[in-house]
């Protein structure tokens, strides 16, 4: 098992056994022969996290975070599945699930004349490979009515690494047929900025990563208010990730960021406890 963990490319690597390397083969086997049924009998569940506009404190939109309601192990955050459900390609079939059960939920709020604000869902790096992604999207929204601009798709930095050319042209596509398209987890990865460069996305997303930490000599400040800056040049609109602090909110808020996502304002929330913030 020690062996099998070391990268090919790694050649003078040593691995020791420990028992979380026999702990995390036994979990990843049990996701593995569960996912399909799980995702059959609806054990997934829709998480809605608001979005707030700091200058006015209103919601203005919430992103999709699912979470597995399992009958033998409980609750289960994604951080446990997603990476096993990316490495087996069965986390294309969660997205639609999760499309579908927003597209669905959105519907039903829709028509009991709730003002409902666009809701964003994660959609993963294997899926933009496929070259009819946007047509699909659209098909498994419009089973439910809801006008495009109420769902957004968010994508991750890494779908840069793949053939650009292909999601160059789902984005525009995606835009094309109404739906918003942000980038999330904007400054986490490697190449960022030439990202920005090539696709114009309508929404950035900002690292959590950027209010961790101690904001040493202001200079956290400085990056986060450039990269505002440089959204708002490129007429994207912003949303900064994982902020807890009534300090964060103060500042972002000096800086006319468009919207908060984080603890400070509300957790993922269970959709009847969402629906009351509407
Ligand atoms: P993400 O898309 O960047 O989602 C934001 C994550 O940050 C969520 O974790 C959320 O609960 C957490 N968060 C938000 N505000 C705060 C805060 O103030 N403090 C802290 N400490 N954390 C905060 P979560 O729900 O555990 O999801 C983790 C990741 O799993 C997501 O990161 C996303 O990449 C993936 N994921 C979640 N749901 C889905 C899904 O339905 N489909 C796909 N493909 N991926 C998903
Ligand atoms: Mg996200
Ligand atoms: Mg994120």
């Amino acid at each position: 098992m020690a062996l099998n963990s070391i990268e090919s490319t790694d050649e003078n690597a040593i691995k020791v056994f420990n028992q979380t390397m026999h702990d995390d083969m036994v979990w990843e086997h049990k996701v593995e022969e569960n996912m399909a049924r799980a995702l059959e009998n609806e054990e997934f569940s829709v998480y809605l996290q608001p979005k707030y506009n700091p200058m006015t404190n209103r919601l203005a939109g919430a992103e999709a975070l699912v979470r597995w309601i399992s009958p033998t192990d409980g609750f289960i955050n994604p951080g446990r599945f997603i990476p096993i459900f990316e490495k087996t390609g069965f986390v294309t079939k969660l997205d639609d699930y999760m499309i579908s059960h927003v597209a669905k939920l959105q519907a039903q709020w829709l028509k009991a004349g709730k003002r409902i604000v666009p809701v964003s869902v994660n959609v993963s790096r294997a899926h933009f490979a496929m070259p009819n992604l946007a047509e699909h999207i659209q098909s498994l929204v419009d089973q439910y009515k809801v006008p495009h601009h109420y769902i957004e798709i968010e994508l991750t930095e890494s779908a840069f690494f793949d053939d650009k050319n292909t999601l160059l042209q789902t984005v525009k596509k995606l835009q094309d047929y109404g739906f918003e398209v942000s980038m999330d987890d904007f400054g986490s990865g490697y190449s960022s900025l030439n990202s920005l460069k090539d696709l114009p996305l309508d929404v950035l997303k900002l690292d959590a990563e950027f209010f961790r930490g101690e904001n040493s000599e202001g200079r956290g400040e400085i990056v986060v208010s450039e990269a505002i800056n440089l959204a708002k040049k490129l007429n994207m609109r912003i949303v900064a990730e994982g902020v807890e602090k009534k300090e964060q909110v103060e500042f972002l808020k000096s800086q006319s960021c468009d919207m908060i996502q984080g603890f400070y304002y509300s957790k993922p929330l269970p959709a009847e406890e969402y629906e009351k913030r509407m």
